[in-house]
């Protein structure tokens, strides 16, 4: 472990402590010598300022290929999943020290994917101009192919402001030209759990149509919901992959298509990540035996 490490595991605890100090609030000496399990939590790297539904700190079912998602790869959005240019070929870099990227155009129709070693799924989310302009090449570079869940009612809507710019389709097909799959996200990205049922089917349906037509039914199989909000009625197409977010558990594909968690590498705590990749790399192993005993 490097000195990077190190600073990043006493933060990590240091965070624990603060947590557990709240928990326990005035019914426990904050020091008490309390001998702390070596289970899963205990050993969670926990982001700092990161509401616990929010926390990326749970990777994949065992097993079962570790999903992530980002948002933008430029140089100065602000959000909790933009990452730098840099930070993102760094942050793909030891990911796939890890896991073996998977080419989602692998995934037919019938059989749900489960890998034979930890393999993760680089997913974006939206659809924005920085993933064509600036991902697309770090992404060739590293040779991953990627997914691009995009809002096709926005998509070629052009903004000087990068959180309201949007790959054109043509945009859209020269990253299927590099063997990216890009895939539905809804029309125009509302919160599916908070609108009602018919607008919901619109909504996804609709996007799924768009890409169907555009792309084939390969791609029309994958969908993710805007902000995770998976709402309670939604009847999508037999044999959909459907993706969440970290609030969605994680559990096999087989057993939830359709509420298939996903988790980040959070912005700005680029120290936390060696941990982080650890622990999801630990969960994939978990069922195993070489790495289950923790
Ligand atoms: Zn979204």
């Amino acid at each position: 472990m490097g000195p990077l490490r190190h600073r990043a595991a006493r933060r990590q605890h240091r965070g624990r402590d603060d947590r557990g100090a709240r928990r326990i609030g005035r019914t426990c000496r904050r020091r008490s010598p309390v001998t702390r399990p070596a289970t899963a939590d205990h050993r969670t790297p926990l982001v700092p300022g990161v509401l616990d539904e929010h926390q990326p700190a749970q990777g994949s079912a065992a097993g079962w290929p570790l999903v992530l998602y980002f948002h933008h790869v430029h140089p100065d959005v602000r959000h909790y999943t933009a990452l730098t240019p840099t930070s993102f070929a760094a942050g793909l870099e030891a990911v796939l020290a890890r896991f073996t990227p998977l080419d989602p155009r692998s995934f037919g129709r019938e059989a749900v994917p489960r890998p034979e070693e930890p393999s993760v799924l680089i997913t974006f989310d939206d659809g924005y101009r920085d993933n064509h302009d600036i991902a697309r090449a770090i992404l060739r570079d590293v040779g991953v192919r990627a997914v691009f869940f995009a809002c096709t009612g926005l998509l070629g809507q052009r903004s000087a402001h990068a959180r309201e710019d949007y790959m054109s389709l043509t945009e859209c097909d020269a990253l299927v030209d590099d063997g990216h799959v890009v895939a539905a996200h809804t029309r125009t990205h509302p919160h599916l759990d908070r609108i009602d049922p018919g607008r919901v089917q619109d909504e996804a349906l609709g996007s799924i149509e768009d890409i169907a037509r555009r792309y084939g039914p390969a791609a029309a199989r994958l969908f993710a919901y805007p902000y995770g909000g998976i709402p309670e009625r939604i009847d999508l197409p037999d044999g959909t992959l459907a993706f969440g977010s970290v609030r969605s558990p994680a559990t096999p594909w087989t057993d939830h298509p359709q509420s298939i968690r996903r988790t980040y590498l959070p912005s700005g705590h680029q120290l936390l990540w060696p941990d982080l990749i650890d622990r999801w790399h630990r969960d994939w192993k978990l069922d195993d035996g070489a790495e289950g005993s923790r």
